[in-house]
């Protein structure tokens, strides 16, 4: 039943790609295929639904703030990551950096740019990045996983504004470790390669509160897993967050390589690839999708439970 529902609801999504357009800012991300459209349902149970493009490798971007946040909870501890960066919805796009000028002032969020290269800060000097890559290939049940070079050296060549923010971060005191190893780190992590498979592996561990499926293998704690679940529902749509937790409320993720990554707690993982982007960054046919499945199979969070 899932496979049915998930087959049409990707055909049915296709048409919405031309609404959008993928990420030029990065040069490299703007030569995708924005007709692409994959979408992944891995079940608790062991079933694996996939329709449309789900084995093309693309870009992880902002979802890889999802893992740097979750490794950084794990090896720094809560009070370290929250100490200099909020939890509150920003409100503003994802780059954002006029708020941070005030003195005082520190990310809203771990899931805008600002934050995450803040998160990064404290974790890059405790884990390397061939560690990290290690950890998502398990996090994701996704042993293929590699750095995208091609798309690593175009974000550095265009890394002009997170630069700006991770150095005001530096004046500030929120960053105060290497700002350059720091970037690097960052742009690392964003350049991950992945597929839509690889987002349902990691959505089924988060929804597992941590554990592999497969092996009963503990990866992340449940506290780091009910922390980076609730800001992901809160925050992890970008300034349409809100939006999209009324219209689907699924905690999720996003990247401007056009993945989105979906948790229905203690049930499913969902993984998405759709690179034709909304104006605030999200894939268009991606959250058609979502809005489809959230319907269909009663995702919503809120939904009452004898749908469940
Ligand atoms: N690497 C991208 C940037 O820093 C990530 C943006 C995103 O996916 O939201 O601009």
């Amino acid at each position: 039943m899932i496979q049915t529902i998930l087959s049409q609801a990707v055909e049915a999504a296709r048409p919405a790609a031309e609404l959008g357009q993928t990420a030029t800012y990065i040069p490299e991300l703007g030569k995708m295929d924005k007709h692409h459209l994959g979408a992944c349902v891995f079940t608790w149970e062991g079933e694996r639904c996939c329709a449309g493009d789900t084995d093309v490798r693309f870009s992880i971007q902002s979802i890889s703030k999802v893992i740097s946040l979750a490794a950084a909870l794990e090896l720094c501890g809560y009070d370290t990551v929250f100490e200099r960066v909020g939890m509150e919805p920003s409100g503003e796009a994802f780059n954002a950096m006029g708020k941070l000028e005030a003195v005082g002032s520190t990310p809203s969020n771990p899931m805008i740019n600002a934050g995450a290269i803040a998160v990064d800060s404290y974790l890059e000097p405790k884990i390397s990045f061939e560690e990290m890559l290690s950890f998502t290939r398990k996090l994701c049940m996704d042993p293929q996983i590699v750095l995208d070079e091609k798309v690593y050296h175009s974000e550095m060549s265009h890394i002009s504004r997170n630069r700006a923010i991770a150095y005001l971060l530096e004046n500030t005191g929120v960053i105060r470790s290497d700002v350059e190893r720091t970037l690097d780190f960052y742009v690392r992590m964003c350049s991950l390669s992945i597929t839509a498979e690889s987002l349902a592996g990691l959505g089924l561990v988060l929804a597992g509160d941590g554990v592999h499926p497969a092996t009963g293998e503990r990866l992340l704690s449940p506290d780091t897993v009910r922390v980076v679940k609730t800001i992901m529902l809160t925050c992890g749509m970008y300034d349409g967050s809100g939006t999209f937790a009324v219209q689907v409320g699924i905690p999720s993720k996003s990247g401007v390589g056009g993945g989105i990554l979906s948790v229905v707690d203690g049930r499913m993982g969902i993984g998405i690839f759709g690179p034709a982007l909304d104006g605030k960054g999200n894939s268009v046919a991606g959250i058609q999708v979502l809005r489809t499945l959230s319907r269909e199979l009663h995702l919503h969070i809120f939904d009452p439970s004898e749908h469940r």
